[in-house]
């Protein structure tokens, strides 16, 4: 049996703004709006950063709240990933909106370079995040942006700082971060599997044109799969994605023609062990 492929669609990041493409979801009634559309077109997971009305990025736990109350009326069984990434505040004001609840959020274990400037993540900032997310039953999704962030995420696991079985996503194609490169894709599997056992669920992100290389790739390679406007605005180099639910049915495309089936929500939230919604 192929296991069906979770599509998680990242609405709208801390970078691009509507200058970029207008189709980027700002306000928290575009985000709930494009979420809409992007879970009715095959996502199940909405990863999500709040802005300012300036479009700069926040942090401010009032605009996750509002957002996640949207999201759970309409877009029900959808499961909810807030960021905790750096761009958005420094220090603890990255968890603030932790105590939310959301069935998910994103854990930087490990620092590196970002395309103009470092991407920080001080260890006790990183374990503070953790017991935040094991405090209010969050599953965190672990960002790899380097094969060290795997081994750091393994021992923070074997220490009882990350509960259950981390989900972990390989992100490649951040300028002056990994690149997009076949060999270390096909070892961070192995090392996933070999840290984790087996069956570890763990999916990618590709950044501007690897969007769709990195959808093909994990597709293929029986992992889940990121979409979505926050890592990629273009469907190709001349046209600007209309939506973010245009790049779901890409992912979707791509599920097809590997013949995996699209996960609904109520099996991406039994595969990914998370609590189930009436
Ligand atoms: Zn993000």
């Amino acid at each position: 049996m192929t296991t069906p492929c979770i599509i998680c669609v990242a609405i709208t990041g801390s970078v691009p703004t509507k200058a970029d493409n207008p189709a980027v979801p700002t306000s928290v009634s575009e985000q709930i709006e494009s979420t809409h559309e992007a879970f009715e077109a095959g996502a199940t997971i909405m990863h999500a950063h709040v802005r300012n009305e300036d479009e700069t990025p926040s942090s401010d736990p009032e605009k996750f709240a509002q957002l996640k109350e949207g999201i759970e009326k309409h877009c029900p069984g959808m499961i909810i990933q807030f960021s905790t990434g750096g761009r958005s505040g420094a220090g603890k004001t990255r968890g603030g909106m932790l105590p939310l609840g959301p069935d998910m959020a994103s854990l930087s274990v490990g620092s590196n370079n970002f395309p103009t400037r470092v991407y920080e993540n001080p260890p006790d900032l990183v374990a503070w995040l953790a017991s935040e997310m094991k405090a209010h039953d969050i599953k965190p999704e672990i960002e790899a942006f380097d094969l060290s962030h795997i081994f750091r995420a393994a021992a923070m696991h074997q220490a009882g700082e990350i509960a259950e079985t981390p989900y972990v996503q390989f992100v490649m194609g951040v300028k002056n971060a990994m690149p997009v490169d076949r060999e270390v894709f096909d070892f961070y599997i192995h090392t996933v599997k070999r840290l984790f056992g087996e069956d570890t669920l763990w999916c990618a992100a590709g950044i501007g044109p690897n969007q769709i290389v990195l959808n093909d790739w994990a597709i293929s390679a029986g992992g889940h799969a990121r979409t979505g406007l926050e890592d990629n605005i273009r469907l190709d180099r001349n046209t600007l994605a209309p939506s973010n639910a245009a790049l779901v049915k890409r992912a979707v495309e791509i599920c097809e023609k590997h013949e995996r089936p699209v996960a609904t929500w109520q099996q991406a939230r039994e595969m990914l062990g998370l609590r189930k919604v009436a």
